[in-house]
C-alpha cells in the first residue's frame, strides 16, 4: 500500500508523496523514505512539508496495523494533523543524522554476527546504542570484538541488497542468522544484506554501502543475560 523507497536505496533522504489516508493516529502516504520500526531498527523521525511551506513533525513510523503493507507516519505530542487530508501532495524529508545512526549501527550489528559464529535471538537498534544478544555460553571478549570491527570497518566492504527466492532460501537455511526475527513469508521472494566477503543474511533495514561508512563503533558493554545468552552493546567512539 505504501511504496517503500528505503529498502531499494537507503541513502534517499526526501521523497514527494500523496497522502492515502489518516488512521491509527497517524498519516499513510502512497509512498515514503521513512522506514517504519522493524527487524530491531528504530523507525525514522522527520517531517512532512505541504505545498504552502507548512511542516508537520514526525515523531516516528511503524507498519500500519489496520492497512497491511502501509507505514503510519506518527506525529509528535500536540502536532495538529487536520491539514492532510487525502489527497494532499507533500514532501517527506527524514531527519536524516538520526537515521545514518541507525545504519551505521546496523551494518555493525551485521559485522558482530561475523565475528561471532552464534545465533542471534533478539536485536535493538537505536539512535545511541545497538544491542545484540547471542545464544551461546561461552564467554566474549570485549576488546578482541571492538579490534576485530574496527578492522572491518577499515577493509572498506561493499555493502548491499539483493531479492532472492523463497525456495533458495529453503535451500540454504544457514542465511538465518536470527532465532527471534525470521524473514517475511509469502511475498514470493525475500530481501537478502550482503557484505562482500564478510556476512550474508535475510535483513529488510536500511545500511550504509560500505563498511568505511561506519565509522568509529566500539564494544560499550558485555552483559551475561541468562545462562544460554550473551548481550553485546555497540555504542560511537567519543
Ligand atoms: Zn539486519
Amino acid at each position: 500500500m505504501t511504496d517503500e523507497l528505503f529498502r531499494e536505496d537507503a541513502s534517499l533522504r526526501e521523497c514527494s508523496a500523496t497522502v492515502l489516508a489518516l488512521d491509527e493516529g497517524g498519516v499513510i502516504l502512497d509512498r515514503t523514505v521513512f522506514y517504519p520500526l522493524g527487524g530491531g531498527q528504530a523507525g525514522d523521525a522527520g517531517w512532512l512539508t505541504l505545498a504552502d511551506g507548512r511542516g508537520v513533525a514526525i515523531a516516528d513510523a511503524r507498519k500500519s496495523k489496520a492497512h497491511p503493507g502501509a507505514v503510519l507516519h506518527l506525529p509528535g505530542p500536540g502536532v495538529d494533523l487536520s491539514p492532510l487530508v487525502p489527497g494532499t501532495l507533500v514532501s517527506a524529508a527524514i531527519d536524516w543524522q538520526r537515521r545514518h545512526r541507525h545504519m551505521r549501527f546496523h551494518t555493525s550489528t551485521h559485522l558482530l554476527c561475523a565475528l561471532v559464529p552464534h545465533p542471534v535471538d533478539g536485536c535493538s537498534i537505536t539512535v545511541d546504542y545497538a544491542r545484540l544478544d547471542f545464544h551461546m555460553t561461552e564467554p566474549l571478549d570485549k576488546e578482541a570484538l571492538t579490534a576485530g570491527i574496527t578492522r572491518l570497518v577499515a577493509e572498506a566492504h561493499a555493502v548491499r541488497h539483493r531479492w532472492i527466492s523463497e525456495a533458495e532460501l529453503d535451500a540454504n537455511p544457514g542465511l538465518v542468522r536470527s532465532m527471534s526475527v525470521q524473514p517475511p513469508r509469502g511475498l514470493g521472494r525475500v530481501r537478502v544484506l550482503e557484505i562482500e566477503g564478510v556476512d550474508l543474511q535475510p535483513c529488510g533495514g536500511t545500511h550504509v554501502a560500505n563498511t568505511a561508512e561506519i565509522g568509529a563503533v566500539i564494544v560499550t558493554k558485555i552483559e551475561k543475560k541468562s545462562a544460554m545468552t550473551r548481550r553485546v552493546v555497540l555504542g560511537f567512539a567519543a
